[in-house]
């Protein structure tokens, strides 16, 4: 490719969704770079130990209620149907997270749960989910006291661990990602489509960036390639403050290191996803073998150990949704508008918003929709 016109910073879901829609859409050269040695941002996988396909960035388990978005990755990969299902440790119980009327089973008396379930269902209605912090509002004594309870038991030492903050202090749709659930349906999700690509993330992303239009640059930082292409437009979906030289101070993230080790044995957890709200300095184990769908003689799992963001020592994972980071935000979000028709923020670290794969594909395609198909090169007669 000689003069790109587009350079697309960053391979993850946000960055290969839209070069994708650029060079088959607008028929226009995208050069699309990413500083690690791979595609794929945090989805990347790749066969390990015993050939199982494991995910380097932490499991991710692909689940969306729109068809439009689970239409346009369907051109990509076939499927392969997939509940993920999480068990928590609990007062030495394993048991089912999100909490809904089993988990209440497994941890009160018999009565004492039936009669918990039957306040829940009145209250709420059966199938509703409710947030955490909502039901510790309540009026209802027995629901402050079921409320308290899992607040204690499941959410607040797992969100100190996974945040080093309180719940309270943190955007109240963080806490409602995890609400309780009341049904016995123990699956995580409850989306419509839930599976997992057939062949695995990166398999799935070389066919999106497979375009002729489109050439990809891995282990190349944007710093490298800033002012070769002074005409190309750019899509930057790494960090917005990086972007501006953190001329307003440094964003907050979370990061998180990842233990991956290997098991001699055929199955080791349960479920795809066990974890330990009140005990380790971990916050969950995952078992990639559920996720795939592979058999082998061994395992490989994977441990989450959150911790502080250090630039240069570690991945910035999480945007950290408070009230003081939205104002943090918004003097970066005035400047990037003032880039707008030339340089475009979206993604995870670009937006600096807790999107799930799906939100990161409908925001790209959103984005092309609304803003960037107008670069679409005039009809000629
Ligand atoms: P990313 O995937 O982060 O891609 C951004 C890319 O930009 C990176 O590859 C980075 O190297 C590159 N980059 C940044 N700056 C530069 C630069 N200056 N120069 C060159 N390249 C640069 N979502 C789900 O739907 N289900 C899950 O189960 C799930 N599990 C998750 C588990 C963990 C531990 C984490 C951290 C996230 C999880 N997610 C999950 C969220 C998912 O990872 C994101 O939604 C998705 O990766 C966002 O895609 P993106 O393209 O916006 O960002």
């Amino acid at each position: 490719m000689s003069t790109p016109q587009w350079i697309i910073v960053g391979a993850g879901f946000t960055g290969a969704v839209l070069a994708e829609r650029i060079a088959s859409q607008l028929g226009q050269s995208v050069l699309v770079i990413d500083r690690r040695d791979h595609i794929g941002g945090n989805a990347y996988d790749y066969k390990g130990p015993y050939g199982i396909l494991v995910h380097k960035y932490g499991p991710h388990i692909f689940h969306t209620n729109s068809k439009k978005i689970w239409d346009y990755l369907s051109r990509f990969t076939e499927w392969r149907p997939y509940f993920h299902h999480v068990v928590g440790h609990v007062d030495g119980c394993y048991t089912p997270i999100p909490f809904n009327l089993n988990t209440l089973a497994d941890l009160f008396p018999r009565q004492m749960a039936d009669q918990l379930s039957q306040v829940l269902i009145d209250t709420y209605g059966y199938g509703k989910k409710v947030p955490i912090l909502k039901m510790r509002e309540e009026a209802s004594e027995q629901l402050r006291f079921l409320a308290d309870y899992v607040y204690q038991k499941v959410f607040e030492n797992y969100t100190i661990k996974q945040w080093s903050l309180r719940p309270e202090q943190l955007d109240p749709s963080v806490s409602a990602r995890v609400p309780i659930h009341i049904s016995r349906d123990n699956r995580y999700f409850q989306d419509i489509y839930q599976a997992m690509p057939a062949d695995g993330y990166s398999a799935m992303f070389e066919r999106i960036l497979a375009h002729e239009n489109i050439a990809v640059e891995t282990s190349t930082d944007f710093d490298s390639v800033r002012g070769l292409y002074p005409d190309a437009k750019v899509v930057f979906t790494g960090p917005i403050d990086e972007y501006f030289d953190f001329a307003h101070g440094a964003l907050p993230y979370r990061s998180i290191r990842f233990r991956m080790f290997e098991r001699d044995e055929a199955h080791v957890l349960p479920v795809g996803t066990v974890n330990y709200p009140n005990e380790f300095d971990f916050t969950r184990i995952t078992e990639f073998k559920h996720l795939t769908g592979q058999s082998a003689p061994g395992s490989v799992l994977i441990e989450e150990y959150p911790e502080a963001y250090v630039p240069g020592r570690n991945e910035p994972y999480y945007p950290i949704p408070t009230d003081d980071t939205a104002s943090a935000l918004r003097p970066y979000q005035q400047m990037a508008q003032e880039l707008r028709g030339k340089v475009w923020f979206a993604g995870r670290l670009g937006d600096y918003a807790y999107y799930n794969m799906d939100q990161a594909c409908g925001r790209a395609l959103a984005l092309f929709e609304k803003q960037l198909s107008q670069a679409r090169p005039p009809e000629t007669a």
